[in-house]
């Protein structure tokens, strides 16, 4: 008899307790597909592919010197693979991880599992998240959490197992042309383990002060994202090598490593809202909201923010360091949304699906909460409108960041960089700055549409309907413990 071991969004040998109770099979074959649903999906992008393809070198190197073992790789129908190798081999047994991404993955497995039930093959999942699965507690979800999170992370054993080797499809044929930079994430566990290793050492001294600037965030954030979203390194062991920082650590720098430990969580938090609430991925969470942006979207608009010609220079700033790198940080995520949502009033159905593009660490469970958050539709947060000049004053005051990612706007002076339309005919001339031709002018009038957007919140917000859903979705959704 033979198993598999199918490794999905869990690239990585340690701490992978799929992986580890696999090896005690006589014979495994050791599995990764690249669904074809996932190629064709618009929010799969470059990004994503080049950080799976080197993620994958990197599991096949791990493999091969540990075990003398093969990753077989496979593309196409991932039903339709399982077909294939169980005619060929006489399978009894799946293991993986429990993976909650877009609904179409939900589909998949639904359709796996009807067909390892009809072939009598057992599917044996494993959890990575501290996900309750069924009996949701609210009140005892972050007590279980922290338990799943202290448990001894799993290490691998010399092991007898016999792995066969299948196919190999060559990730290199998947057409990836749109990134042209280098300022990329690297895939792989090396990666990994030395953003850990030099965020828990070193650069997480100042996180909490520098985590909202996209000038300091970008080294004193750990830019573990990518690496949790497709597992090349497991959050439990990120959790724990945390905690044990802090336990020799004080001042600034425990304060930094707190804060960070509580995201931890909350990245499990969104996880397990979007295990019990999948639809928040198309319909807005609050169905009081519905209707609001569907029938006024502006194409011009969304064309100008995503190409990062708004004429704010500081979110036409943060757009293009996001596409060229594929990462920004938190506030930046958030006022991008915030813009798109209310500035522009534009769908987050349609701004979500774009950001996911570029955002290598894609997770739907995170996404999609924070993407509504941003745009009002929770009904139970707070209503938050950013403004871009008011960021951009607080987070690049020189306007450094602002003439690095916009450079059509070096010239203009100092205090006029975050709004150059401010600028005098003269010192317009001076420095040959054309209006609308050098740089857009303002798609919109910051403070009308602000306004505009206000009104038109809350006059859902403070309806009965608005507030007796929000009601609900508080019982369901918050955790008692921990603030989102
Ligand atoms: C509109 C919007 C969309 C977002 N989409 C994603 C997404 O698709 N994938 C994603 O991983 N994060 C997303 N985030 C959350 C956050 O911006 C990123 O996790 C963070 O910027 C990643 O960089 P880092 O690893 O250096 O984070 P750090 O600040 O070093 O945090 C460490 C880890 O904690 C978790 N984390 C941090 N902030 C949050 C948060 N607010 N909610 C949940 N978990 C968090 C992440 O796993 C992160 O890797 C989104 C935020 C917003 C506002």
């Amino acid at each position: 008899m033979t198993n598999v071991m199918w490794f999905r969004n869990d690239l990585r040998i340690e701490d992978n307790e799929a992986f580890h109770s696999a090896l005690k099979s006589d014979s495994l074959i050791l599995i990764y597909i690249i669904d074809q649903q996932f190629l064709s999906k618009e929010t799969t992008s470059p990004f994503h592919l080049r950080f799976i393809k080197d993620s994958l070198t990197d599991l096949e190197n791990r493999l091969e010197t540990k075990f003398y073992a093969s990753l077989n790789i496979y593309c196409g129908d991932t039903v339709e693979i399982f077909k294939n190798l169980i005619s060929k081999y006489k399978i009894s047994c799946v293991y993986s991880h429990n993976i909650f991404k877009e609904s179409y993955i939900k589909k998949v497995d639904d359709d796996c599992d009807a067909l390892f039930r009809y072939k009598n093959i057992h599917w044996k999942k494993f959890d990575q998240f501290g996900i309750q699965l069924s009996n949701r507690n609210r009140s005892t979800w972050s007590y279980e959490w922290k338990k799943f999170m202290s448990k001894k992370y799993t290490d691998y054993t010399a092991c007898n197992c016999k792995f066969i080797k299948d196919y190999k499809y060559r990730v290199e044929n998947i057409k990836m042309d749109e990134i042209c930079t280098d300022n990329i994430q690297k895939g792989g566990a090396k990666f990994a383990q030395n953003n850990l290793s030099s965020f828990l050492s070193d650069r997480g001294e100042f996180y909490r002060s520098q985590m909202s600037s996209p000038i300091t965030a970008e080294t004193s954030c750990s830019r573990l994202s990518p690496h949790i979203a497709f597992g090349t390194i497991s959050l439990k062991r990120i959790y724990q090598e945390t905690i044990k920082t802090i336990k020799t650590s004080d001042g600034d720098y425990k304060k930094s490593l707190m804060s960070f430990k509580s995201r931890l969580a909350w990245h499990c938090h969104f996880i397990q809202k979007y295990y019990d609430e999948p639809s928040i991925e198309s319909s807005n969470l609050n169905e009081a909201y519905d209707g609001l942006r569907e029938n006024s979207f502006n194409e011009k608009l969304f064309i100008a923010w995503k190409s990062g010609m708004t004429g704010f220079p500081f979110i036409d700033a943060c757009m293009r360091y996001l596409k060229n790198t594929g990462w920004i940080n938190f506030r930046m995520r958030a006022m991008l949304v915030s813009f798109a949502s209310y500035q522009l009033w534009l769908d987050w159905r349609i701004t979500s699906k774009y950001l996911a593009r570029l955002f290598t660490d894609y997770e739907p469970g995170i996404h999609y909460s924070q993407v509504q958050m941003q745009s009002g539709t929770t009904g139970i947060n707070t209503i938050r409108i950013y403004n871009p000049i008011k960021q951009s004053l607080d987070h690049d005051p020189n306007g450094n960041f602002i003439k690095e990612w916009v450079p059509e706007l070096r010239e203009v002076p100092d205090k006029h960089i975050h709004q150059p339309w401010m600028m005098s005919p003269i010192e317009m001339k001076f420095v040959d700055y054309k209006r609308g031709i050098s740089y857009p002018e303002p798609l919109v009038d910051n403070v009308l549409s602000t306004q505009l957007a206000k009104d038109r919140i809350w006059s859902i917000k403070k309806t009965n309907k608005a507030r007796e859903l929000s009601k609900i979705i508080v019982q369901k959704h918050a955790s008692n413990k921990n603030k989102f």
